[in-house]
């Protein structure tokens, strides 16, 4: 329901992902009841109960690092710090602020960055980090509302155009577990790890074929794993 900026793109509601003036001021939207292929922008049937949905910690990151960094003006000291920063990543990813784990945890851990922004633009990136630190970490600080509500403030201060990811901290907090915390971004950075890969392979020439040579890396591994767990005894190749 996400890929391009499709109207309805909520699982839950329906947010109007067009109707920039309602962004950040109007929290309710009527609820999601069907899910007829369709209607409202639903494609297909879905697989899973909508409500058994997990909204797993390390895309909403990804999702604030990318509407943070789009923000950025391009000519501005703090974008071009990034584009030093990071002279392994394509010029085109830094601008839709296309980042992973590791290159999160980098710019974080980095001291020049900070100085590089206006008072505006700190006062997101310090609301980003906090938001990781005390809500999408291991540990969910009792005050998160108001961190939130904070870094959904300071990002439309900067001008950062609200995406589904925001719209979930803004609308459906509620929504997320209490045991959120708990889950690793393991999975999540092991995929973008494998996908880099692959891509590297293949060029930039992406079709079909790259999605399922990742899903036989995953079938493979998963054989070799089960092998490894045998005793060797009970191998038969
Ligand atoms: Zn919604």
């Amino acid at each position: 329901m996400q890929s391009g900026f499709t109207k309805f793109c909520c699982f839950l509601c329906l947010w109007d992902s067009r109707a920039t003036e309602h962004h950040y001021v109007r929290k309710e939207w009527q609820s999601r009841t069907q899910y007829e292929p369709g209607q409202q922008n639903v494609s297909a049937e879905p697989l899973v109960n909508p409500q058994d949905i997990f909204l797993p910690p390390l895309h909403i990151k990804l999702g604030l690092i990318k509407n943070f960094v789009k923000a950025l003006n391009r000519e501005g000291p703090a974008f071009q710090y990034l584009v030093k920063l990071f002279p392994k990543l394509s010029y085109a990813k830094i601008k839709e602020g296309i980042f992973v784990g590791p290159d999160i945890r980098k710019l974080m851990a980095d001291k020049e960055f900070t100085k590089c922004l206006t008072p505006d633009e700190a006062a997101a990136w310090a609301s980003f980090q906090n938001i990781v630190h005390h809500f999408l970490g291991n540990h969910k600080s009792p005050n998160f509302e108001e961190i939130i509500g904070d870094m959904l403030e300071n990002y439309r201060k900067i001008g950062a155009r609200m995406s589904l990811k925001m719209h979930f901290l803004h609308s459906h907090l509620d929504f997320f577990p209490e045991n959120l915390g708990d889950t690793s971004d393991e999975q999540g950075e092991r995929l973008h790890q494998d996908l880099a890969n692959i891509e590297r392979r293949y060029q930039g020439f992406w079709d079909e074929g790259m999605m399922s040579d990742y899903c036989w890396t995953l079938i493979r591994e998963t054989d070799t794993k089960q092998y490894k767990r045998q005793s060797p005894t009970n191998l038969h190749f």
